[in-house]
């Protein structure tokens, strides 16, 4: 038994969400109860107590889209005239980036993105993962990041037309492959879905084939969907319809799958998405930097489809891509007042329920029977903080490196900003010299 208090407790459920000096117990894997710090102490006398020094203690973080392949593209220039729309840094950065990667560039990256989840407080990664010349086995390399790091991760493998259809078959076996395995394997540290490039770089044949390799197994689809402009003036003139018509009629929507940004859909797609459960994830500060236009999630979030937050490869905190949510719609709709409830909804909330249709075991709270997932933030709040108020005292007051303890599946993973299982001086040693060779080989491609 461990408990976690002397601290604000945050719980994310709605019967109880809040104790001012509260207490977390974890037994095993999964919460026992909450409470009180002073009841919780009497009621566990012989568990280990970690104080929380009067800091926060909340649900750790899920993240509903990332990339750990992108880990090495971090100071990488790609040399040549600079990109100028979207597609161009797709060609000349991630296109390349890609095809360079090894099976033990994907473990590396996967390791230095998992750390830096454990370091912001992000205990549930949902990953999309492409590593064209280096296919077979990468998820795997993936999952054996996860296990070793300890953070939960939905894995999935990018299939696209553009390295041939070798790489596609390959991307396809890779995805079930996966898929199968950790359906089988049932510790709920790693699920599979089925990852899909974007519409853009998918033919019907190979929309086809994936479908088809899915069969029964029901694990979903994870799909960049209308990113760019480019992909659904690309769907129209190619195929006579929108990306999300297509993408039904091909059976790929439904409750385990998962369309990504959904910036350029228009209102017919947007029912689709709710008639088929398929869940949006919006990743803010990568259309910013990709300059590729504001996602409709204020509207998505009206019209009752289930949107989350991801980070797009981008970086490991939450927090902030909870900033740049919150300030690129205001921003974007002109009005200072806008997407105060729909942010912190979509993740604290939409995250935890999108992961739920993957993993058995209940997410995103601190109640009994949840997953003992728990952060500590060191912020001192310099005003009165309740549980009216936190989700504005997490946006204006913390960022990911205010969180300084980190336990995923009952086990600590940093105490005091100090990692409890893993060298990193080491592995982002290792992933330095790997880099370097990934670059050159990139330079020769
Ligand atoms: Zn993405």
């Amino acid at each position: 038994m461990l408990l976690i208090g002397n601290g604000m407790l945050v719980t994310r459920d709605p019967a109880n969400p809040w104790f001012e000096n509260g207490c977390v117990a974890i037994e095993d894997r999964l919460i026992a109860a909450v409470g009180k710090t002073s009841d919780m102490r009497s009621k566990y006398p012989n568990a280990r107590f970690l104080d929380a020094a009067g800091g926060l203690i909340m649900p750790g973080f899920i993240n509903a889209h990332m990339h750990f392949y992108s880990a090495f593209s971090r100071g990488f220039s790609s040399g040549g005239e600079p990109a100028k729309n979207f597609q161009e840094v797709l060609e000349r950065l991630w296109w390349r980036l890609d095809r360079g990667l090894t099976l033990e560039d994907c473990y590396y990256s996967a390791m230095v993105c998992l750390i830096d989840c454990i370091k912001n407080g992000t205990t549930t990664v949902l990953d999309h993962h492409a590593s064209p010349y280096a296919v077979r086995g990468s998820l795997f390399e993936l999952g054996k990041a996860a296990r070793l790091t300890g953070i939960r991760c939905c894995l999935s493998y990018e299939v696209s037309d553009r390295d041939g259809p070798e790489i596609v078959r390959q991307g396809i076996d890779e995805n079930m492959d996966f898929i199968r395995w950790a359906q089988k394997e049932g510790d709920d540290l790693l699920q599979g879905t089925f990852g899909l490039h974007a519409s853009m770089t998918l033919s019907n044949e190979t929309l086809v084939a994936c479908r088809e390799a899915m069969g029964d197994c029901n694990a979903g689809f994870h799909v960049h969907v209308a990113e760019g402009p480019g992909d659904e003036v690309d769907s129209e003139k190619r195929y006579g319809k929108r990306i999300l018509e297509r993408f039904r009629e091909y059976g790929l929507l439904g409750e385990r799958s998962m369309a990504i940004h959904c910036i350029h859909i228009n209102d017919r797609e947007i029912d689709i998405l709710k008639e088929t459960n398929t869940a949006v994830v919006h990743n803010p500060e990568s259309n910013m930097g990709n300059a590729v236009g504001v996602s409709p999630v204020l509207k998505l979030c009206e019209r009752g489809v289930l949107t989350g937050l991801g980070t797009d490869g981008y970086v490991s905190d939450m927090l902030q891509s909870y900033k740049l949510a919150n300030a690129l719609q205001k921003h974007a709709m002109e009005h200072p007042n806008v997407a105060w409830g729909e942010i912190p909804t979509m993740l604290f909330d939409n995250n935890a329920t999108i992961a739920g249709r993957f993993f058995k075991t209940p997410l995103g709270r601190l109640a009994p029977g949840y997953s003992a997932d728990v952060i500590v933030s060191d912020y001192v709040p310099p005003t009165t903080l309740t549980d009216q108020n936190i989700n504005g005292h997490l946006l204006f007051g913390t960022s990911g490196r205010s969180i300084v303890t980190t336990i995923a599946r009952g086990k600590v993973l940093m105490e005091n900003r100090e990692l409890k299982e893993l060298d990193e001086k080491e592995i982002v040693g290792k992933a330095r010299e790997l880099s370097a060779k990934t670059w050159e080989r990139i330079a020769a491609l």
